[in-house]
């Protein structure tokens, strides 16, 4: 059985778009418990020698304001069961808002190694918030853009040690 990478992060901050990156076309569909990892995906990823099962969390994005910290605590405490590692998806060209810092407080409570990622980062306006993501308190964030495929080789060296 492969290690479990789980990518996190409120909506629209690039996910899916990652975990297409990594994924390619081998992706399965999981059949998930109802209302609480709905719209789930899992796949075969490969990031230059490692292998790994990506799960893609979402499902969030049509949940009203007032259940959304409650849904993605429970969607992410479900997603993370034997996770080697979490990515915590940021967006470096809007800076971190506060379900950014709600997961990061969040995941600093779990066993499971965190990897700060600031995605969009292709943007020369990514580097105020880059260094505002330290704030997180999950160390160095890693720049990548997930569209244009920048910043695997970095991403590589932050997940290597947890495969
Ligand atoms: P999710 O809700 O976190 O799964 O986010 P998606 O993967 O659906 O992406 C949300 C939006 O951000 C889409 O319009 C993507 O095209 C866009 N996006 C994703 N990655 C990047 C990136 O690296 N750079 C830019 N500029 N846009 C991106
Ligand atoms: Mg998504």
């Amino acid at each position: 059985r492969l290690p479990k990478v789980v990518i996190i992060g409120r909506p629209n901050v690039g996910k899916s778009t990652l975990f297409n990156r990594l994924v390619g076309k081998r992706v399965a569909i999981v059949d998930d418990k109802p209302g609480v990892t709905r719209d789930r995906r899992e796949g075969h990823a490969e990031l230059s020698d490692l292998s790994f099962t990506a799960v893609d969390t979402a499902g969030l994005e049509n949940e009203g304001p007032e259940t959304l910290a409650g849904r993605m605590r429970l969607q992410t405490e479900a997603a993370l069961d034997d996770a080697s590692a979490a990515l915590l998806v940021i967006d470096a060209r809007v800076g971190l808002t506060p379900a950014d810092r709600h997961f990061a407080a969040w995941l600093r409570t779990t066993q499971v190694p965190v990897i700060l990622v600031a995605n969009k980062a292709e943007s020369n306006a990514a580097e105020t918030s880059l260094y505002e993501a330290y704030e997180l308190g999950l160390g160095d964030p890693v720049a990548i853009s997930a569209e244009h495929g920048e910043g695997m080789g970095d991403l590589f060296e932050a997940l290597a040690p947890h495969i």
